[in-house]
């Protein structure tokens, strides 16, 4: 079954604020925390899923409560739970394991089965929600001086392990050391994108429609990236200029863009595909033209989805790596709050219409 987004409205807020807290002991083996929600960012795949393009209801729902990008406090913790206790900031990772061996293994986004369980988007429900419970295994803790912007841990997560995937399959080049990367696409997973790399001693180039200046530009600004708007120049031409490209991270949900990545990747080079893109779009590409750079050239593409919980904790690194190289530049993404959860119109209104919007996100509760 499609998924349809459920939204507590006005007429059963009153309802749900006398409802008791989900109970930790719900879990097994002692091993519930309990998590207040003090906010939850949307994206995308939202969009996706209030259109009905993309997602699940659980099964016996004929609705599913959104909300994958979440950020919280922990209210409660069951017997056996010895790594958090009241008061730590925590984030949820969003993938439970199905059956395959990948998901045994605690590297769920991974999974082989056809069938994935995400809260928030497919057959599990979300973090919208005033409190959820979950296993302690899934859930991570947040430093208290990245409070502010914890609720970007998740999208980050998905750059972490796109870019974690990409250095792991090129050790088959043993000396290959990347040092021109470009960016495709300036929303919020590619300009994490572009500061992950930037940590990492990397020459970023983004790519995006918007004429500069503009926001996206002046943060790349910020960080040294540079930033090239494809409506004053084609991604080829440009790439002729600062590329090739060792790397190249490929977010713009739009997946023509794909194979104008795949011709500016350099030899021995590395093109990662995130955007997920429910639609049923058709383009005409130089098929052989694509395809003989990619065979004379030793080029790698690989797709990612989700993260485990290695990459929550390398994201959570990156958050205070980042925080220390460009004080306040994470803030500046966290550009569009709205108050409440109650106030879905206004989330998806800003989401789909306000050209400004980095991220969107929902102030559930004060910290
Ligand atoms: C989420 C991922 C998820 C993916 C596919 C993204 O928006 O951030 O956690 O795996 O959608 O469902
Ligand atoms: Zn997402």
């Amino acid at each position: 079954m499609k998924a349809v987004a459920v939204f507590p409205g006005k007429a059963n807020s009153a309802h749900l604020a006398d409802l008791e807290p989900p109970d930790v002991n719900t879990i097994p083996h002692g091993r519930g925390v309990l998590v207040r929600v003090l906010r939850v960012g949307i994206d995308g795949t939202d969009r996706e899923i209030n259109a009905a393009q993309y997602g699940a209801a659980p099964s016996g729902y004929d609705f599913l409560v959104t909300g994958h990008e979440g950020f919280g406090v922990v209210e409660k913790v069951a017997a056996n739970v010895t790594e958090f206790k009241p008061g730590d900031y925590v984030v949820a990772t969003v993938r439970r394991p199905g059956n395959s061996i990948y998901d045994l293994i605690g590297t769920n986004d991974m999974s082989t089965d056809d069938i994935y369980y995400e809260r928030g988007i497919n057959l599990l429900h979300g973090f919208l929600t005033e409190f959820y419970v979950d296993d302690a295994e899934y859930i991570v803790k947040i430093p208290p001086t990245l409070r502010e912007i914890g609720v970007l841990l998740e999208p980050f997560t998905v750059v972490q392990k796109g870019i974690h995937q990409a250095l792991e399959a090129q050790r088959r080049l043993r000396v290959w050391h990347p040092r021109k990367a470009g960016v495709m696409g300036a929303g919020t997973i590619g300009l994490l994108a572009a500061l992950a790399l930037k940590l990492r001693g990397i020459d970023v180039t983004v790519f995006a429609r918007q004429p500069k200046p503009n926001l996206r530009s002046d943060l790349l600004n910020k960080i040294d990236a540079r930033y090239i708007s494809t409506s004053e120049m084609p991604i080829l031409d440009s790439a002729k200029h600062v590329g090739p490209f060792d790397l190249v991270f490929e977010a713009t949900g739009a997946s023509q863009v794909v194979f104008e990545g795949m011709q500016a990747v350099a030899k021995n080079g590395v093109l990662v595909l995130s955007s997920v893109t429910g639609g049923n779009k058709k383009v005409e590409v130089p098929a052989d033209k694509i395809n003989l750079d990619f065979v004379l050239g030793n080029k790698l593409l690989v797709g990612t989805v989700n993260a485990n919980r290695e990459y929550f904790e390398s994201g959570v690194r990156d958050m205070a790596h980042g925080q220390a190289m460009y004080a306040g530049w994470l803030n500046e993404l966290l550009t569009h709050p709205v108050e409440g959860l109650n106030s879905y119109p206004d989330a998806f209104s800003k989401l789909e219409t306000a050209k400004e919007a980095i991220k969107v996100f929902y102030k559930i509760a004060p910290f």
